[in-house]
């Protein structure tokens, strides 16, 4: 029996580190490279026990893939027999996900070794309008939890560095600005305050009319308002249209489970085709607003573009709930 049971973790293993290809159903699964001729990508700081996900692309003997999908525990992850150029983009909990580009994959194994970002730390300011400010703020602060939380399950790579939340019910001005639309924007920062180089989130009465309604005003934006009873999966929403982020409410590869639905009360999942635009794209407020990637490639991948240089909108290396790995 002793044996058995140390068999058993071994082959798990095994299993893991030979994920070449898996769950593509577009592309025929690799041939099994010839021994020793594996290529390897070696991650030197990927957080201990946490899976590393890779879309890889390059040749699988004749075949040219794009975003061939890997799973690995192991930091030095075998990808199998790959020749051509290619590029890999590598995702891992509590890192900002990075792409290494331009691989000359050579015939033979070959060693490459890449470093993931730090985590991003976002300072972010809460303005509460809308009284009372201590059970606003108990939700303000729900709200930033659950933010956290979902980002840390999708491997966003971003947390909260700084959640300040600022009492602006008795600011006179308040009291223009509690049904809130997108056309007061401008005025209401004027009138109420603004912190610059930072996401800006102000709590009022109703957005459009809704009691639990929120609006960035923008994609890309710095800005966000929230109605005081939003449900506590909204603010992740709304922060994702300021990581340039669009609904996804019309593919089938979505559901209400996805954070960038337009409307659900359920949202809790990022595909790492979301993660990647968060990061790589110009407008996302990673780069226009915190200036957190300086000098770090930059993609700008519409919504529905894929290709090889923009993973889909809809490429999951981890399952969404129904959703499976592609
Ligand atoms: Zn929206």
């Amino acid at each position: 029996m002793k044996r058995l049971n140390a068999l058993i973790p071994l082959a798990l293993l095994l299993m893991l580190h030979s994920c070449g290809g898996c769950g593509d159903d577009s592309t025929p699964p690799p041939p099994p490279p010839p021994p020793g001729s594996s290529d390897v990508l070696s991650i030197s700081n990927a957080q201990s026990g946490e899976e590393i996900g890779l879309l890889v692309d390059g040749s699988f003997g004749s075949t040219t893939v794009n975003d061939s999908t890997y799973v690995s525990l192991d930091t030095d992850i075998e990808l199998g027999e790959i020749t051509g150029s290619g590029e890999a983009i590598i995702f891992n909990n509590r890192r900002a996900p990075v792409i290494r580009q331009n691989i000359n994959w050579k015939s033979g194994r070959a060693v490459i070794a890449e470093t993931m970002g730090n985590e991003i730390l976002i300072p972010v300011t809460v303005w509460i309008l809308h009284a009372p400010y201590t059970t606003n703020r108990a939700n303000a602060i729900d709200w930033s939890l659950t933010t956290s939380m979902i980002w840390e399950n999708e491997r966003m790579g971003v947390a909260f560095e700084e959640y300040e939340i600022i009492d602006a019910t008795n600011n006179p001005a308040a009291a223009n600005y509690l049904n809130f639309t997108c056309s007061m924007r401008t005025n209401l920062k004027n009138d109420i305050g603004n912190k610059p180089n930072r996401i800006n989130i102000y709590v009022v009465e109703t957005v459009d009319g809704g009691v639990s309604r929120g609006q960035a005003c923008a994609i890309g934006s710095d800005f966000v308002a929230m109605a005081s009873q939003a449900g506590s999966e909204l603010l992740s929403h709304e922060i994702g249209h300021n990581f340039g982020l669009l609904h996804t409410d019309t593919r089938s590869d979505f559901n209400r489970t996805n954070v960038m639905h337009s409307a659900s009360n359920t949202r809790q999942y990022f595909t790492e085709g979301q993660v990647f635009r968060s990061h790589f794209n110009p407008s996302s407020a990673l780069n226009d607003t915190y200036n957190a990637r300086s000098g770090k490639p930059i993609r700008n991948c519409g919504h529905v573009q894929s290709d090889s240089q923009c993973p889909d909108i809809g490429k999951r290396i981890w399952e969404d709930g129904t959703f499976r790995p592609n």
